[in-house]
C-alpha cells in the first residue's frame, strides 16, 4: 500500500443490498440511490458504476455538483434528482442537462419559468410539500400559488414528482408525527391532483420510512443508508429481524478502511504515551504507530476508545487521536512488522470492526462517520 490508508469497496456486498431491498420493495416501486455526500464517504465515481451495473437507474443527490459527478460517472441514461441546492447557474444548468430538482419555494420556481422559457426546454421538477417536518417545502398557501404558476406556465414544466420528508421513521418515538405527516401530504397531493397537477411519481420515504411504514413507499422510495449495508437504527433493525427465524442481517458493509504499521516502539511501564498524560504504561507494551488521524476523519473522539484490527487481534488505541496519526497497543500480537496491514473499519480473519461500534464509542452516527471520510482517500472495488 503507498498510500496511508485505503479505502475497500465490496462489489458482492452491492449486489447483496440491492437485491435484497429489490426484492422487499417489490417490482413496482423504484429505488432511487442516494449518494448524497460523496455516496455517504464512499465514492460517487467508484460507487455509481456498481449500482449502475446492479440496475439502479435513479439517483438522489443534495447539491448540483454531486450531480454532475453521478452524470459523469454513468455509462448509460439514468434520472439524476437533486433534493438540494442550487444556485440561479445551476437550475439553468440543471434545466439544460435534463436534470430533475426539487421546488420548494416560489422563488426557484420562478427561477425555473425563467430559464425555461430562455431555454425552450421543460423544468423537471418534484414540488416538495411541507407536511410537518418543518423544514423545507410548500406549505397550503404556497402549494396553491405554485399550482396556479404551473398552470399558466404548463409549456415550462413536467411535473416529476410530489414529494416531502418525514421526521424520524427510524424511531417509533415520532409513530404520531409521521402519521399526522403522512395525513398531510395525502391531503396537499388531493388538492394538486383535483388541479388536473398528476405528478409522475409519489414520494415520501427514506430507508428507515420504506422499512417501518410499508404503505409509504408509494412509487418511489429515495434509499440511502441501506444500500451500504447499514439500517437507519437498532431500533429499525430490530424491528424487521425480530420477525425473522434466521436472526442474520440480510444487508453487507460495502466500506472497508484499511491503513498499515508505520511504526513499532517498546514501552516500559510508568511511561505516558503521546500528548499529555492521558494513558499511563501501567506494564510493559509494544505500541504500534498508523498513519490515520482525525484530519482523514479518524474522530478525535476515539482517544483511549478506539479499537482497530492487527494481526487478526481487536488492538486499543491509546492516547489522544492526533492530526495524522494513533497510537495502538499492539502487545496481544504475535510478530507484528513495519507495514502489516490495520483494519480501521471492516473485516480481518474472523473480526469486525463495525462503523457503529465504532460511532457508538464517539458518539456519532453512522451517517456522520460515512460523510466524514474525506474525498483524498483512494477507493478501490473489490470482490469477495
Ligand atoms: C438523505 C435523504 C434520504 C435518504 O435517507 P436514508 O436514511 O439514508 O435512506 C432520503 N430523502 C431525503 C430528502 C434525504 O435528504
Amino acid at each position: 500500500m503507498i498510500d496511508s490508508s485505503l479505502i475497500t469497496l465490496n462489489e458482492n456486498a452491492v449486489q447483496n443490498n440491492i437485491t435484497f431491498l429489490r426484492k422487499k420493495l417489490g417490482d413496482k416501486v423504484i429505488i432511487s440511490a442516494v449518494v448524497k455526500a460523496n455516496a455517504y464517504g464512499h465514492g460517487i465515481e467508484q460507487i455509481v458504476p456498481l449500482f449502475e451495473k446492479f440496475g439502479i437507474e435513479h439517483y438522489s443527490v443534495f447539491y448540483y455538483s454531486e450531480a454532475v459527478r453521478v452524470f459523469n460517472s454513468l455509462s448509460k441514461p439514468a434520472t439524476i434528482m437533486v433534493m438540494g441546492w442550487l444556485c440561479d447557474k445551476d437550475i439553468q444548468d440543471a434545466i439544460k442537462k435534463g436534470l430533475e430538482f426539487f421546488v420548494f419555494n416560489i422563488e426557484r420556481l420562478n427561477i425555473a419559468i425563467k430559464y425555461s422559457k430562455e431555454l425552450n426546454i421543460k423544468a423537471r421538477i418534484h414540488l416538495e410539500a411541507e407536511t410537518g417536518m418543518n423544514r423545507s417545502g410548500l406549505n397550503d398557501v404556497e402549494l396553491n400559488d405554485a399550482i396556479t404558476k404551473i398552470k399558466e406556465n404548463a409549456e415550462c414544466f413536467e411535473l416529476a414528482g410530489f414529494c416531502t420528508h418525514l421526521a424520524g421513521a427510524e424511531s417509533v418515538s415520532n409513530h404520531v408525527r409521521i402519521q399526522s405527516q403522512l395525513k398531510k401530504y395525502k391531503k396537499m397531493l388531493a388538492t394538486l391532483e383535483a388541479n388536473d397537477l398528476i405528478p409522475k411519481y409519489k414520494h415520501l420515504a427514506n430507508s428507515a420510512a420504506a422499512f417501518v411504514y410499508p404503505k409509504v413507499r408509494m412509487d418511489l422510495v429515495r434509499i440511502g443508508i441501506m444500500l451500504y449495508g447499514f439500517w437507519s437504527s437498532s431500533e429499525a433493525y430490530v424491528q424487521y429481524i425480530n420477525h425473522k427465524t434466521n436472526k442474520i442481517d440480510p444487508l453487507k458493509r460495502i466500506l472497508g478502511w484499511h491503513s498499515q504499521i508505520m511504526s513499532i516502539k517498546k514501552i516500559k511501564s510508568g511511561e505516558f504515551v503521546g500528548y499529555g498524560i492521558s494513558y499511563l504504561v501501567q506494564t510493559d507494551i509494544i505500541t504500534a504507530l498508523v498513519p490515520v488521524g482525525y484530519s482523514l476523519g479518524y474522530s478525535r473522539s476515539l482517544s483511549n476508545k478506539g479499537r482497530v484490527l492487527i494481526g487478526g487481534q481487536r488492538c486499543s488505541v491509546i492516547g489522544v487521536v492526533n492530526m495524522n496519526m494513533i497510537i495502538v497497543n499492539i502487545s496481544c500480537v504475535d510478530d507484528a512488522k513495519v507495514g502489516d496491514e490495520v483494519v480501521l473499519i471492516g473485516k480481518q480473519d474472523e473480526l469486525e470492526i463495525m462503523v457503529s461500534a465504532f460511532s457508538e464509542i464517539s458518539n456519532e452516527l453512522n451517517y456522520e462517520i460515512l460523510a466524514h471520510l474525506p474525498e483524498s482517500i483512494k477507493r478501490i472495488v473489490i470482490k469477495k
